[in-house]
């Protein structure tokens, strides 16, 4: 079949790419900011690739929490479970994606279907992060309430610097996208996926092939370059809020990059002075892994410069050799 020859690209969408910035944090906002990225996608379908789609949630499941928070505390709402949120982004954000690409396809007259998979990530309980879970979650409590949460619901709380009591959770490494073979067969079949939320919805397999979510964050740099080696896509493109990567960053010698080898990802990351630890060393890592595994090319920019730079006009280009 000729769709299967395709050429095939994840794309990774960063959660805070697709919020411009702290004054345009609404739904609507989102929705604007995510019409921008899917219309360079739609470049990418109209010209011959077969997309498959992950994004991150960070602030969405932030604020989920948070109302969520609210919510309980002043009308004794029920609270809704960290899994539970990562499930609620994914379909709230991979609804504003699907949407907006269907409406630019249409516009264009390409007959190519859309559609998000609510995606679950294998992790296993064994992972070491989950003996030291650092991640911070949810919003701040006073140190009674934290104590409480500990006690009765298991919660891991650390005190943050003198601002208050936040719960951590751990950020296991992705093992296994449960949906894989769901994705591959509608890919196969030219049906341009969105998945991998967020990392993917963290579960464990408690037995006997039982899932059960766990309340855990995956980093969606991490889960998407599995998701690019699962499909031995032909290119990785991690979409982000900078056109580039740079080394030395923030330092006075900073400086941007148009192209980067396997061997000097590994080499900058090693030094561990220019990739920010937690936003862009996830990403290099991420690539690398990627690449290591026998991916051939991949990408770093922002959204406004997608067009750019697959035309090879900018963006940071990491290749294996
Ligand atoms: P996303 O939501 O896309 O994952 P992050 O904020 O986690 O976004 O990571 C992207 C951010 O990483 C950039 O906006 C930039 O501020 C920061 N960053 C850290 N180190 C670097 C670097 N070496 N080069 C470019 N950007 C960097
Ligand atoms: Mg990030």
């Amino acid at each position: 079949m000729a769709e299967t020859q395709k050429k095939i690209a994840v794309v990774a969408i960063g959660g805070n790419s697709l919020i411009a910035d702290d004054k345009h944090v609404t739904v609507e906002d989102q929705y604007q900011a995510a019409r921008q990225t899917t219309f360079h996608i739609a470049d990418m379908i109209e010209s011959g690739w077969s997309v498959a789609i992950g994004h991150g949630n960070g602030p969405q499941v932030g604020f989920i929490l948070r109302r969520s928070e609210i919510a309980h505390k002043y009308e004794g709402m029920h609270e809704v479970p960290l899994d539970v949120c990562g499930a609620d982004s994914q379909g709230a954000i991979g609804y504003a994606l699907q949407q907006n690409l269907q409406n630019e396809l249409y516009h264009r007259g390409i007959k190519t279907n859309v559609v998000t998979c609510v995606t679950q990530t294998l992790v296993d309980l064994g992972d070491s992060a989950f003996k030291n879970p650092t991640k911070p979650i949810g919003g701040f409590m006073d140190e009674a309430d934290a104590m409480r949460r500990k006690n009765e619901m298991g919660w891991n709380v650390v005190e943050d610097a003198g601002r208050g009591w936040r719960r951590v959770v751990a950020s296991p490494q992705p093992k296994e996208i449960v949906e894989l073979d769901t994705i591959k067969t509608l890919l196969s079949v030219g049906i341009c996926v969105i998945c991998v939320g967020g990392g993917g919805i963290p579960v464990a397999d408690v037995g006997e092939g039982v899932y059960q979510g766990v309340a855990a964050v995956i980093d969606k740099d991490l889960a998407s370059s599995l998701l690019a080696r699962e499909l031995k896509a032909d290119l990785f493109l991690i979409s982000t809020a900078v056109e580039k990567v740079a080394i030395n960053y923030g330092k006075p010698n900073q400086q941007w990059l148009d192209r980067m080898t396997l061997a000097q990802a590994k080499q900058y990351l090693a030094e561990g002075i220019h990739f920010a630890k937690g936003s862009m060393a996830p990403k290099i890592q991420a690539i690398v892994q990627f690449l290591e595994a026998g991916g051939k090319t991949a990408l770093i920019t922002n959204p406004q410069n997608i067009g750019r730079a697959m035309r090879g006009e900018t963006g940071t280009w990491i290749v294996n050799e």
